[in-house]
Protein backbone atom coordinates (compact mmCIF):
# COMPACT_ATOMS: atom_id res chain seq x y z
CA UNK A 1 0.00 0.00 0.00
CA UNK A 2 1.24 3.44 -1.35
CA UNK A 3 2.07 5.95 1.49
CA UNK A 4 1.71 8.85 -1.02
CA UNK A 5 -0.01 11.84 0.41
CA UNK A 6 -2.70 12.87 -1.91
CA UNK A 7 -1.99 16.52 -3.18
CA UNK A 8 -3.94 18.62 -5.26
CA UNK A 9 -2.43 22.11 -6.24
CA UNK A 10 -4.84 24.78 -7.95
CA UNK A 11 -3.03 26.73 -11.44
CA UNK A 12 -4.94 30.22 -11.30
CA UNK A 13 -3.18 30.54 -14.84
CA UNK A 14 -3.24 34.40 -15.55
CA UNK A 15 -6.79 34.95 -13.61
CA UNK A 16 -7.61 37.14 -10.34
CA UNK A 17 -7.61 40.07 -8.86
CA UNK A 18 -6.78 41.43 -5.21
CA UNK A 19 -10.32 41.31 -4.91
CA UNK A 20 -11.07 38.08 -6.26
CA UNK A 21 -8.46 36.90 -5.02
CA UNK A 22 -9.45 37.57 -1.13
CA UNK A 23 -12.55 35.94 -1.42
CA UNK A 24 -11.29 33.16 -3.50
CA UNK A 25 -8.63 32.35 -0.41
CA UNK A 26 -10.97 33.62 1.99
CA UNK A 27 -13.53 30.80 1.13
CA UNK A 28 -10.91 28.37 0.60
CA UNK A 29 -9.31 28.64 4.09
CA UNK A 30 -12.68 28.45 5.67
CA UNK A 31 -13.79 25.39 3.82
CA UNK A 32 -10.74 23.79 4.70
CA UNK A 33 -10.75 24.79 8.17
CA UNK A 34 -14.36 22.67 8.51
CA UNK A 35 -13.01 19.97 6.06
CA UNK A 36 -9.68 19.73 8.18
CA UNK A 37 -10.46 17.08 10.33
CA UNK A 38 -11.36 14.49 7.79
CA UNK A 39 -9.37 15.59 4.88
CA UNK A 40 -6.31 13.83 4.13
CA UNK A 41 -4.83 15.85 1.10
CA UNK A 42 -2.50 18.57 0.70
CA UNK A 43 -3.61 21.62 -0.78
CA UNK A 44 -2.04 24.38 -2.41
CA UNK A 45 -2.53 27.37 -5.05
CA UNK A 46 -0.09 28.58 -7.77
CA UNK A 47 -1.14 32.32 -8.26
CA UNK A 48 0.59 35.25 -10.76
CA UNK A 49 3.57 36.77 -9.64
CA UNK A 50 1.91 40.33 -8.16
CA UNK A 51 -0.17 38.05 -5.83
CA UNK A 52 2.25 36.04 -4.22
CA UNK A 53 2.68 38.66 -1.29
CA UNK A 54 -1.38 38.86 -0.90
CA UNK A 55 -1.52 34.75 -1.36
CA UNK A 56 0.88 34.64 1.28
CA UNK A 57 -0.64 37.03 3.73
CA UNK A 58 -3.78 35.62 3.31
CA UNK A 59 -2.59 31.90 3.85
CA UNK A 60 0.12 32.46 6.68
CA UNK A 61 -2.27 30.60 9.27
CA UNK A 62 -3.53 27.71 7.13
CA UNK A 63 -2.61 24.31 6.02
CA UNK A 64 -2.67 25.53 2.52
CA UNK A 65 0.55 26.25 0.61
CA UNK A 66 1.55 28.45 -2.37
CA UNK A 67 3.53 28.48 -5.76
CA UNK A 68 4.08 30.24 -8.90
CA UNK A 69 3.46 29.09 -12.00
CA UNK A 70 7.13 29.46 -13.80
CA UNK A 71 10.69 30.39 -12.62
CA UNK A 72 13.33 31.32 -14.37
CA UNK A 73 16.39 28.45 -14.71
CA UNK A 74 18.81 31.70 -14.29
CA UNK A 75 19.88 33.28 -11.02
CA UNK A 76 19.78 36.50 -11.75
CA UNK A 77 20.62 39.34 -13.82
CA UNK A 78 19.28 40.42 -17.83
CA UNK A 79 16.75 37.99 -18.12
CA UNK A 80 13.75 41.14 -18.56
CA UNK A 81 10.15 39.52 -17.31
CA UNK A 82 11.52 36.54 -15.74
CA UNK A 83 11.41 35.72 -11.81
CA UNK A 84 14.41 33.63 -9.72
CA UNK A 85 13.77 30.94 -7.55
CA UNK A 86 15.51 33.18 -5.12
CA UNK A 87 12.79 35.65 -5.36
CA UNK A 88 10.03 33.43 -4.88
CA UNK A 89 11.61 31.70 -2.22
CA UNK A 90 11.51 34.99 -0.29
CA UNK A 91 7.99 35.01 -0.42
CA UNK A 92 7.88 31.30 1.20
CA UNK A 93 7.05 29.88 -2.07
CA UNK A 94 6.49 26.52 -1.71
CA UNK A 95 6.09 25.45 -5.41
CA UNK A 96 6.93 26.26 -8.82
CA UNK A 97 5.02 24.79 -12.27
CA UNK A 98 7.65 24.31 -14.97
CA UNK A 99 6.87 22.84 -18.28
CA UNK A 100 3.00 23.59 -18.02
CA UNK A 101 1.57 23.05 -21.67
CA UNK A 102 1.35 26.41 -22.41
CA UNK A 103 4.40 27.92 -21.66
CA UNK A 104 5.67 24.94 -24.05
CA UNK A 105 3.48 26.00 -26.27
CA UNK A 106 3.36 29.80 -26.14
CA UNK A 107 6.84 30.43 -25.06
CA UNK A 108 8.48 27.82 -26.84
CA UNK A 109 10.28 26.01 -23.74
CA UNK A 110 11.49 22.84 -24.62
CA UNK A 111 12.66 19.85 -22.11
CA UNK A 112 16.01 20.94 -21.44
CA UNK A 113 14.90 24.25 -20.32
CA UNK A 114 12.42 22.57 -17.97
CA UNK A 115 14.63 20.51 -16.32
CA UNK A 116 17.27 23.11 -16.09
CA UNK A 117 14.40 25.52 -14.19
CA UNK A 118 13.13 21.83 -12.32
CA UNK A 119 17.31 21.78 -11.16
CA UNK A 120 16.99 25.33 -10.06
CA UNK A 121 14.14 25.42 -8.24
CA UNK A 122 15.31 22.36 -6.18
CA UNK A 123 18.77 24.05 -5.82
CA UNK A 124 16.83 27.24 -4.44
CA UNK A 125 14.37 24.66 -1.76
CA UNK A 126 11.49 24.92 -3.56
CA UNK A 127 9.51 21.90 -5.44
CA UNK A 128 9.06 22.02 -9.28
CA UNK A 129 6.00 20.26 -10.27
CA UNK A 130 7.01 19.22 -13.62
CA UNK A 131 4.55 18.86 -16.11
CA UNK A 132 4.04 16.75 -19.19
CA UNK A 133 1.13 15.80 -21.69
CA UNK A 134 0.92 14.53 -25.26
CA UNK A 135 -1.10 16.37 -28.13
CA UNK A 136 -4.23 15.33 -29.33
CA UNK A 137 -2.23 14.58 -32.70
CA UNK A 138 0.68 12.32 -30.83
CA UNK A 139 -2.35 10.57 -28.75
CA UNK A 140 -4.29 9.67 -31.82
CA UNK A 141 -0.83 8.35 -34.14
CA UNK A 142 0.23 6.21 -31.00
CA UNK A 143 3.10 8.43 -29.35
CA UNK A 144 1.43 9.19 -26.18
CA UNK A 145 4.40 7.31 -24.36
CA UNK A 146 6.63 7.97 -26.35
CA UNK A 147 6.56 11.49 -26.17
CA UNK A 148 5.70 11.37 -22.29
CA UNK A 149 9.53 9.55 -21.75
CA UNK A 150 11.28 11.95 -24.20
CA UNK A 151 9.31 15.00 -22.09
CA UNK A 152 10.94 13.35 -19.15
CA UNK A 153 14.37 11.99 -20.12
CA UNK A 154 16.12 15.17 -19.31
CA UNK A 155 14.19 15.69 -15.97
CA UNK A 156 14.92 12.08 -14.83
CA UNK A 157 18.65 12.77 -16.12
CA UNK A 158 19.38 15.07 -12.92
CA UNK A 159 19.35 11.87 -11.01
CA UNK A 160 18.07 10.29 -7.83
CA UNK A 161 18.60 12.74 -5.90
CA UNK A 162 16.53 15.29 -7.60
CA UNK A 163 14.02 13.39 -8.50
CA UNK A 164 13.12 12.79 -5.44
CA UNK A 165 12.07 16.17 -4.35
CA UNK A 166 9.89 16.61 -7.52
CA UNK A 167 6.50 16.19 -8.26
CA UNK A 168 5.27 15.11 -11.50
CA UNK A 169 2.07 16.18 -13.64
CA UNK A 170 0.47 14.43 -16.45
CA UNK A 171 -1.51 16.68 -18.22
CA UNK A 172 -2.64 15.65 -21.56
CA UNK A 173 -2.70 18.80 -24.02
CA UNK A 174 -5.96 17.80 -25.57
CA UNK A 175 -7.95 18.12 -21.79
CA UNK A 176 -6.53 21.13 -20.45
CA UNK A 177 -9.20 24.03 -20.44
CA UNK A 178 -11.17 22.01 -23.46
CA UNK A 179 -13.46 20.00 -20.57
CA UNK A 180 -12.11 16.86 -21.87
CA UNK A 181 -10.86 14.74 -19.51
CA UNK A 182 -8.89 11.60 -20.08
CA UNK A 183 -10.39 8.72 -18.72
CA UNK A 184 -9.74 7.25 -15.47
CA UNK A 185 -8.08 3.98 -17.42
CA UNK A 186 -6.18 6.46 -20.34
CA UNK A 187 -5.12 8.48 -17.46
CA UNK A 188 -3.85 5.35 -15.38
CA UNK A 189 -2.14 4.12 -18.24
CA UNK A 190 0.67 7.33 -18.55
CA UNK A 191 0.82 6.99 -15.00
CA UNK A 192 1.82 3.51 -14.72
CA UNK A 193 4.06 4.31 -17.22
CA UNK A 194 5.73 7.46 -15.44
CA UNK A 195 5.80 4.90 -12.48
CA UNK A 196 8.19 2.33 -14.21
CA UNK A 197 10.48 5.95 -15.39
CA UNK A 198 10.85 6.95 -11.94
CA UNK A 199 10.94 3.13 -10.87
CA UNK A 200 14.41 3.14 -13.05
CA UNK A 201 15.12 6.50 -11.95
CA UNK A 202 15.40 5.68 -8.24
CA UNK A 203 12.31 7.43 -7.18
CA UNK A 204 9.54 5.19 -6.62
CA UNK A 205 7.54 7.05 -4.01
CA UNK A 206 7.20 10.61 -6.08
CA UNK A 207 3.99 12.14 -6.02
CA UNK A 208 2.43 11.93 -9.76
CA UNK A 209 -1.09 14.40 -10.40
CA UNK A 210 -3.95 14.19 -13.47
CA UNK A 211 -4.30 17.81 -14.98
CA UNK A 212 -6.98 18.32 -17.53
CA UNK A 213 -10.60 19.49 -16.80
CA UNK A 214 -10.27 18.14 -13.20
CA UNK A 215 -13.99 18.90 -11.67
CA UNK A 216 -15.24 17.95 -8.14
CA UNK A 217 -17.40 15.18 -10.16
CA UNK A 218 -15.25 13.15 -11.48
CA UNK A 219 -11.79 13.40 -9.26
CA UNK A 220 -13.26 10.99 -7.53
CA UNK A 221 -12.78 8.35 -10.07
CA UNK A 222 -9.71 9.22 -11.07
CA UNK A 223 -8.21 9.47 -7.64
CA UNK A 224 -9.26 5.70 -7.30
CA UNK A 225 -6.46 5.03 -10.07
CA UNK A 226 -3.51 3.40 -8.32
CA UNK A 227 -0.64 5.97 -9.58
CA UNK A 228 -2.89 8.93 -9.34
CA UNK A 229 -1.71 10.63 -6.52
CA UNK A 230 -3.54 14.04 -6.92
CA UNK A 231 -4.52 16.91 -9.27
CA UNK A 232 -3.34 19.52 -10.83
CA UNK A 233 -5.88 21.96 -11.42
CA UNK A 234 -6.59 25.10 -13.71
CA UNK A 235 -10.53 26.45 -14.42
CA UNK A 236 -11.87 24.76 -11.12
CA UNK A 237 -9.37 25.98 -8.94
CA UNK A 238 -11.03 29.40 -9.51
CA UNK A 239 -14.13 28.36 -7.31
CA UNK A 240 -13.26 27.73 -3.68
CA UNK A 241 -16.42 24.90 -3.40
CA UNK A 242 -15.20 23.09 -7.03
CA UNK A 243 -11.55 23.30 -5.99
CA UNK A 244 -12.68 21.94 -2.27
CA UNK A 245 -14.93 19.50 -3.85
CA UNK A 246 -11.82 18.03 -5.42
CA UNK A 247 -9.92 18.27 -2.71
CA UNK A 248 -12.42 16.06 -0.50
CA UNK A 249 -12.65 13.79 -3.20
C1 LIG B 1 -3.94 23.36 -15.95
O1 LIG B 1 -3.91 24.52 -16.29
O2 LIG B 1 -2.93 22.85 -15.49
C2 LIG B 1 -5.20 22.61 -16.10
C3 LIG B 1 -5.22 21.34 -15.85
O3 LIG B 1 -6.32 23.33 -16.49
P1 LIG B 1 -7.86 22.84 -16.48
O4 LIG B 1 -8.10 22.15 -15.15
O5 LIG B 1 -8.67 24.07 -16.63
O6 LIG B 1 -8.02 21.88 -17.62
Amino acid sequence: MSVRRRLVIGNWKMNGSKAENEQLLSDLVKLQNAAAANQAAELAVCAPFPYLQQVADILKDSAISWGGQDVSEHAKGAYTGEVSVAMLAEFGCAWAIVGHSERRAYHGEGSDVVARKAAAAIAGGITPVVCVGETQAEREAGKTLQVISSQLEPVLALGADAVTKMVLAYEPVWAIGTGLTASPEQAQEVHAHIRSLLVQADAPEQRVLYGGSVKAANAASLFAKEDIDGALVGGASLVATDFQGIANA
